[in-house]
């Protein structure tokens, strides 16, 4: 629960979640570790104060720095990979692996800083984020859609992604039979499970959603047939095509909220109404019967998020629209 006692969570086939304790909070953000015969790999790493907890967790599971050979950042969003230069500068054996719309980003981080200071505000990029810290572009290595990399004995293979973000890829891992989903597959916290089994929702973060790839990268990782899927919020879920369904139903909610509210300027407060009104029928339905505090604790800064992505993308509807007089 802090870098002297990391929280680590053992699954099968050498693979472990690491909670990344972001922004303080437990549970929420999850970086992987996948070993196999002396070499390791991290999937995530959550942001630069999550390092010294993976760090602690490499010594807790008996591994050197030296082991690591890759870090692995699904896609560039910060509480996947704003810690991406600062653990890189403790791996002196690991190459960054991102998605070729990413590694620019990597390599001078000023624009990604930027873009999210503009959604989350000044402050709490300092309290959460820090500054970030470049990548030598050397040490970088872009991934296409189909490219392989060897860890230990077992194969990773790079999906290309999109739907949730354009520089997002997700990995396949044969041997284990799982998928590491970053952001592609949904958000699915464990303190939302219930007899039901578990809460997932699509994860629309602005700007790049789009719930028409949406759909189809959840359908690609679903024709892997995968035993688990390891999402970044937050690990393991199996009962994959139940899930699954649970998505689409909810992808093509938020387009219709999106649709519903379609301008060139959308109205962000009867988007996040809408959204909310959904999240309540769908928790009602899974046995959660939230009070609004309880609701707005447990799930608010998603629907906040939710609202922008999906308000990002109303607006580009807007634009693209026939009617629209331009
Ligand atoms: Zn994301």
């Amino acid at each position: 629960m802090s870098a002297e006692s990391p929280t680590i969570i053992p699954f099968d086939h050498g693979i472990y979640a690491i909670d990344t304790e972001f922004a303080g909070t437990q549970m929420m953000d999850a970086s992987h570790l996948i070993v196999d015969n002396g070499e390791a790999a991290f999937v995530d790493v959550g942001s630069n104060f999550s390092i010294p907890v993976l760090l602690a967790a490499l010594d807790k599971l008996g591994l050197t720095r030296n082991q690591v050979r890759y870090v692995c950042v699904t896609h560039v969003h910060l509480d996947h990979a704003g810690g991406a230069g600062q653990i890189m500068q403790d791996l002196p054996a690991a190459t960054l692996v991102v998605h070729p719309r990413g590694a620019r980003h990597m390599i001078d981080p000023s624009a990604l800083y930027e873009g999210a200071r503009q959604v989350y505000g000044t402050e709490t990029m300092k309290q959460h984020y820090g500054d970030l810290i470049p990548v030598p572009a050397e040490r970088t290595l872009e991934v296409h859609d189909g490219d392989t990399l060897p860890l230990g004995k077992r194969t990773l293979s790079f999906l290309d992604t999109p739907g949730h973000a354009l520089h997002h890829y997700c990995i396949h891992d044969s041997k284990a039979g799982a998928v590491f989903s970053g952001d592609t597959f949904g958000i699915s916290y464990r303190s939302l499970d219930t007899d039901k089994g578990p809460f997932i929702f699509p994860a629309a973060t602005p700007v790049q959603f789009d719930p028409e790839k949406a759909h189809e990268s959840v359908n690609r990782l679903c024709a892997l047939n995968p035993r688990a899927i390891y999402l970044t919020h937050f690990s393991e879920i199996t009962a994959i095509d139940d899930l699954a369904a649970q998505l689409h139903g909810d992808l093509d909610a938020y387009a219709a909220i999106g649709r519903r509210h379609m301008a060139e300027k959308p109205d962000t407060r009867g988007i996040r109404s809408d959204l909310k009104a959904l999240f309540v029928r769908r928790l009602a339905a899974h046995g959660c019967d939230f009070d609004d505090d309880t609701l707005e604790q447990a799930l608010g800064m998603d629907i906040t998020l939710n609202t922008q992505g999906i308000a990002v993308w109303s607006a580009k509807q807007f634009k693209a629209s026939p009617t629209t007089k331009v």
